[in-house]
């Protein structure tokens, strides 16, 4: 077949094995006790798009291990359902009702990835105004997808997250967490988007898994302005203990000020900050009383809290987006100010710009405050003048600044005249200024990021603080220390180096907002007026799953389903007559939920991609630490990398997004997971390229049309016990064991290549050595091991094949297969290697010398060549070794041979030399003989080395085990 039908012939075979599962209830699994069991979870997907390959990598390497384990005789359990928690769902049909152009525009081109029909296509437009159509739709769509790609899912396990049944279990979790007093309320400082008007933490922020987001807290200072206005200049900064070092206040000349009035004072600072100050003070009225440009402030002289008079000069540098847009000017220890100080100083003639006599900064110059042990100048101008540093506005000045405050924070002292900081480490006089400035009412907190932030839908993020806010406290000491302790001492995780990041999120963590005004998902039971958000609904479904099919198949309502239910299912907490007669349901329900649960739990694999480590994948250990006892706590963790295409992120905007609805109807299910799989084990980056899918594809085509031709086959004479068909079944034995290891181990790339691609290339070289029909014919032997091995990750052609082979159930809940491990024979292999080395060798000597004849003459190494190798192994003395093996050889007079073997093996080790003999390397070669010969186009004469000693060929010595001498002519 070529590729084109090939792959059509792929997709009807999938489709034929997929309905064959679904109709036969394959992947459906229950408790069976007694039968060891095999739990294993991927997260649920966010179902308002269609999901794409590199969703599809992460749930492929999952139903790869749910489909290796099935095999090794686990009763496996793989579920999925659907995650529609949150805003972002109802954001979306919000836009479509506005009939936002754009927004519709979107949700029409991902609906016509599933429907054809325009019509059809405006009638789900229609719909999405109402989000949980929107959230259904797509959850219906990729239970398709998911099942196109061949994945073994319990589909009766399936949910919503929005669903009744659903929220009364996630009510007993939150009445259970607020028991635990793990839930706080009070004001909470959070990022918010201003655009959606709510919290949004680091799952809705763009890129910040990659480039965290920080709250910083700014000491915002007053300085009063020395003219009849009787406001404050508030400058922001990190480092108010230079404070004592200022030397004038530094403004953006063209940015947008405001004058507002807040408690009473009239306060200067940036149209940004003001809104910013507002979010933070929600309980306060903040209005503005005065539009001003930041020139209009430029030449105004200000007193510093400290009593200094300083003047307001203008500055490129200053970001009336960061903190309140003013800031002092400290050039002694700030690099920044220090080269807009000296800027301004080279040029001051732009100061009559703003109608200023350029004198006014001739006079100022740094104050030095701390004193840095080996910094004798002022510390910023040393570090600029080390980098070359001279404009205001070079990026290396962030790493300027980094420096300078690093070494002051640990080394440097205060040298100033106050006698209440004088001495003070750096550390200490911030925290004794701030403390002051506070006292006295000089400055207040100013909360900012510690970079500019976007939420996923282009909302700008800032720093709010939500009054009555819910809360969940990561920060409580025993819940954290349990949860630490366990992760670090007990929990796997695969690939290992990815612990360290979830140690540190679990220290880090601290209060976590955990319940938003608006949104699809669970009211949060003793404040209904909140809704519990996406994060925090999603962290111990896994018990769900185990049970949810039993509430749906016995009819039970979610009103019945009270916390006692859940109290008993999953914590054997209560009398089930008790609440059998409370709520109705059966005791054997209650009972058989209880079995079900305790049958499964814990989970022994929940697979993920690496961006899931510091939140999701985090709160789920916690919150399965704070519910349930040890023995249903998570066993482990494994993560992949992500897609990319062709070298380059896959995004929406460069359009090189891969649907997994592509996969379905363009490429093929076992082709993606065959690449999918194969190309890379979890800690790397997958690399999706054209060029190389049609290469796994060939091999694919190879395979397909191998087993077909062996299936057909009539023979009956498997193999003739030579070497090589010795070799066939030593190397696929062994190859089988290292698959079946590699798996264990995660390493899925390994798995694939071994399996499938080695597997391929022995049989190759197996035609090679024998024939096309005896090779055809020794496949014939293996195919049934192989299509098993291979059923993991090409689960639809295994079936197919196996159905060749009259397989009447399907492949998949076969038995993994047992290798022959008295096949594995390192003898053949170190002589099958010995002949390709051979052949190399030949090939680069033939490429300098041409013979006359047209033949060559091999000459094996005699036998006690060998024997003076082990000798050498075993530690024997060098004259022993001659005196024994000329004795008993009788090479008397030859004692330098047996030297120069000594000294051969002591350069060139090779302990492979002592797993064969002589007999079989002379019996391979000449096995071979014609093989070498068709390699290297020649006639091929095969001596033993006395042989040729006694035929006076040339060279006869030099023949050594495995390195067998040639002589050309
Ligand atoms: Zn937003």
């Amino acid at each position: 077949m070529e590729r084109g039908e090939f792959l059509k012939w792929l997709r009807e075979i999938e489709a034929k094995w997929q309905s064959r599962w679904r109709e036969q209830h394959v992947f459906e699994a229950d408790a069976e006790p007694g039968k060891p069991k095999f739990y294993i979870t991927v997260p649920y997907p966010y179902t308002n798009a269609p999901l794409h390959i590199g969703h599809g990598r992460t749930y492929t390497i999952g139903d790869i291990i749910a489909r290796y384990k099935r095999l090794k005789g686990f009763n496996v359990l793989f579920p999925m359902a659907f995650h529609i928690t949150g805003t972002p769902i109802i954001a979306i049909s919000e836009r479509i009702a506005r009939g936002d152009e754009k927004e519709i525009e979107r949700y029409k081109s991902y609906i016509a990835v599933y429907v054809k029909d325009p019509d059809k296509i405006n009638e789900y437009i229609e719909k999405f105004k109402n989000p949980l159509e929107l959230a259904t739709f797509f959850a219906e769509r990729v239970h398709m997808d998911f099942d196109a790609l061949g994945y073994s899912i319990d589909w009766r396990r399936k949910f919503h997250t929005g669903e009744p049944i659903y929220n009364a279990f996630v009510t007993w979790q939150y009445l259970k967490l607020r028991e635990k007093g793990l839930i706080k309320r009070g004001d909470h400082i959070v990022t918010y988007c201003l655009l959606h008007r709510q919290p949004e933490g680091e799952d809705d922020i763009q890129d910040a898994d990659t480039n965290p987001v920080e709250i910083l807290e700014f000491t915002a200072i007053k300085f009063k302005l020395l003219d009849e206005s009787d406001a404050y200049l508030v400058a922001a900064t990190l480092r108010p203990e230079t404070l004592f070092g200022a030397t004038n206040v530094w403004v953006k000349p063209d940015a947008e000020y405001v004058v507002v009035e807040w408690r009473g004072e009239k306060l200067v600072v940036s149209r940004k900050a003001y809104i910013k100050l507002q979010h933070q003070h929600p309980e306060d009225d903040i209005r503005v009383v005065k539009e001003i440009r930041g020139r209009e402030l430029i030449g105004k002289y200000v007193l510093s809290p400290l009593g200094r008079k300083l003047v307001v000069l203008p500055a490129d540098f200053v970001d009336p987006d960061n903190a309140t847009g003013i800031v002092y000017s400290e050039p002694s220890d700030a690099p920044y100010d220090y080269v807009a100080l000296m800027e301004i100083k080279r040029n001051p003639e732009k100061l009559r710009e703003y109608g200023l006599d350029p004198e006014i900064v001739k006079d100022i110059e740094p104050i030095k405050i701390i004193e840095v042990p080996g910094i004798d100048d002022h510390h910023a101008k040393v570090i600029v003048e080390q980098m070359g540093i001279t404009s205001q506005l070079d990026p290396r000045l962030v790493e300027a600044t980094k420096i300078v405050y690093k070494e002051q924070y640990y080394k440097g002292r205060m040298i100033v005249d106050d006698p209440e900081f004088k001495g003070l480490s750096v550390s200490e006089a911030k925290e004794k200024i701030r403390e002051k400035l506070f006292r006295e009412n000089m400055a207040f907190t100013f909360y900012e990021l510690n970079r500019k932030a976007f939420c996923r839908a282009g909302g700008e993020i800032i720093v709010a603080k939500i009054k009555g806010q819910w809360f969940i406290d990561y920060s409580t000491p025993w819940w954290k220390e349990k949860t630490r302790e366990y992760v670090e001492k007990k929990l796997v995780m695969i690939p290992e180096k990815y612990k360290n990041e979830m140690l540190a999120t679990i220290d880090w963590l601290e209060m976590r907002p955990c319940a938003r005004r608006r949104g699809l998902g669970t009211k949060l039971p003793f404040d209904p007026e909140w809704v519990i958000e996406s994060l925090s609904d999603s962290t111990i479904y896994m018990a769900f799953y185990t049970i949810v099919h039993i509430i749906r198949n016995t009819g039970i309502k979610p009103e019945q389903l009270k916390p006692e239910v859940f109290d008993y299912v999953f914590l054997g907490i209560g009398d089930p007559g008790e609440i059998s007669k409370a709520t109705g349901i059966p005791v054997e329900v209650l009972e058989k939920m209880r079995r079900e649960f305790t049958y499964w739990y814990p989970v022994d694999q929940r697979h993920t991609g690496i961006a899931h480590i510091s939140n999701h994948l985090t709160f789920y250990v916690f919150h399965h630490i704070a519910l349930f006892p040890p023995e249903h706590w998570p066993r482990m963790i494994t993560l992949n990398e992500l897609v990319i295409r062709e070298g380059a992120k896959m995004s929406k905007s460069k359009g090189n997004v891969i649907l997994l609805r592509e996969i379905a109807e363009k490429y093929s299910a076992d082709l993606f997971r065959l690449y999918a799989a194969g190309a890379a084990n979890l800690e790397t980056v997958l690399d999706w390229r054209e060029k190389d899918v049609v290469t796994a594809l060939d091999s694919l085509r190879r395979f397909v049309s191998l087993a077909k031709r062996s299936v057909d086959t009539k023979c009956t004479e498997y193999g003739k016990n030579r070497f090589i068909d010795k070799w066939f079944y030593s190397r696929f034995n062994k190859l089988l064991v290292e698959a079946s290891n590699a798996l264990e181990k995660m390493e899925v790339r390994d798995y694939v290549q071994k399996i499938f691609y080695q597997v391929l290339s022995m049989i190759d070289h197996y035609r090679d050595r024998a024939s096309d029909d005896e090779a055809v014919c020794m496949v014939k032997t293996i195919l049934d091991k192989w299509i098993r091995a291979l059923n993991p990750v090409i689960p639809h052609v295994t079936e197919e094949i196996g159905e060749w082979l009259g397989y009447e159930k399907p492949v998949s809940i076969s038995e993994w297969p047992a290798p022959d491990y008295g096949a594995i024979n390192e003898e053949v292999e170190v002589l099958e290697d010995m002949i390709e080395d051979l052949i190399d060798d030949l090939k680069n000597v033939l490429n300098v010398v041409k013979p006359v004849k047209g033949r060559i003459t091999l000459i094996v190494a005699s036998p006690w060549k060998r024997e003076v190798i082990r000798m050498v192994e075993e530690g024997v003395d060098q004259r022993e070794i001659i005196k024994v093996i000329r004795d008993k050889y009788g090479l008397k007079g030859r004692e330098k041979e047996i030297i120069n073997v000594i000294q051969r093996y002591r350069r060139e080790p090779n302990k492979n030399i002592l797993l064969t003999n002589a007999e079989n390397e002379y019996r391979i070669l000449v096995e071979a003989r014609d093989y070498i010969g068709k390699k290297i186009g020649l006639e091929v004469d095969i001596y033993w080395e006395e042989e040729a000693r006694s035929k006076g060929i040339p060279r006869a010595d030099k023949a050594y085990p495995l390195k067998p001498g040639f002589y050309i002519e």
